[in-house]
């Protein structure tokens, strides 16, 4: 890999859109190899060892969950799942069986490239981690515990902390609501999607210039939040 460029595994069964995302990725210089099926996708998984699978859920020959376990069974490659805007429970499903996040159809080209960036740049923190997490005014120092917003020090309650802990884990990414709960009450909880709006009510009134219109902490409506990472 050199560089940004991935080699990138297209599981869609419609020609049009997959040549959409072939045109767009190689004029990005990844490499992309395609599969209209669950599964021809899951051998060339096997052969190819793909940097990044982008994932249609509406395949003809299994669905697309299914194909989630299957190559989380073996593979942690970062999956983005192709979704109808308005299929959340679907979408929810696909990131608790483990997908990295999803992009709804129609394909947006800016949208799909920034998701591409995002996951894998969060691969790389994973095994790197950082001490640091810095975009436009916010700074968060790990080790330290500390928060900066254009410089000066926001103190936050320890759940605040844990609630942007685990978004700039993600950055960039998709988290959801159960992720946050998990992350921040545990898995021994009456804590609902409820809490965590609340939370991120207290967390944007400490972080964003302007709490009603946000541009760090970002909503997805129905799934979960986003912290923004790109300009
Ligand atoms: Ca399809």
């Amino acid at each position: 890999m050199t560089g940004d460029a991935a080699i990138i595994l297209i599981v869609e069964d419609e020609p049009p859109i997959r040549r959409l995302l072939r045109t767009t990725l190689g004029a990005h210089e990844h490499r992309v190899v395609e599969a209209p099926t669950a599964k021809e996708a899951l051998s060339l998984l096997r052969h190819e060892r793909p940097d990044l699978v982008l994932l249609d859920l509406g395949l003809p020959d299994m669905d697309g969950k299914e194909v989630i376990q299957r190559i989380r069974e073996w593979s942690d490659a970062p999956i983005i799942v192709l979704s109808a805007r308005d299929l959340e429970s679907e979408k929810i499903a696909a990131l608790d069986l483990g997908a990295d996040d999803f992009v709804n159809k129609p394909v947006g080209v800016g949208e799909l490239l920034a998701r591409i960036r995002a996951v894998m740049r969060g691969r790389e923190r994973r095994f790197s981690a950082q001490p640091k997490f810095q975009f436009g005014g916010l700074e968060i120092n790990f080790p330290a515990r500390r928060v900066l917003v254009e410089g000066e020090e926001v103190r936050l309650t320890p759940r605040e902390y844990q609630l942007l802990r685990i978004l700039a884990g993600h950055a960039g990414q998709v988290v959801t609501h159960r992720q946050i709960i998990t992350a921040v009450w545990g898995t021994d909880t009456h804590a609902d999607a409820q809490f965590v709006r609340v939370l991120m009510a207290q967390l944007r009134q400490k972080l964003e210039a302007n709490p009603a219109s946000p541009e760090l902490l970002l909503t997805e409506p129905g799934i979960g939040y986003r912290l923004s990472c790109e300009e």
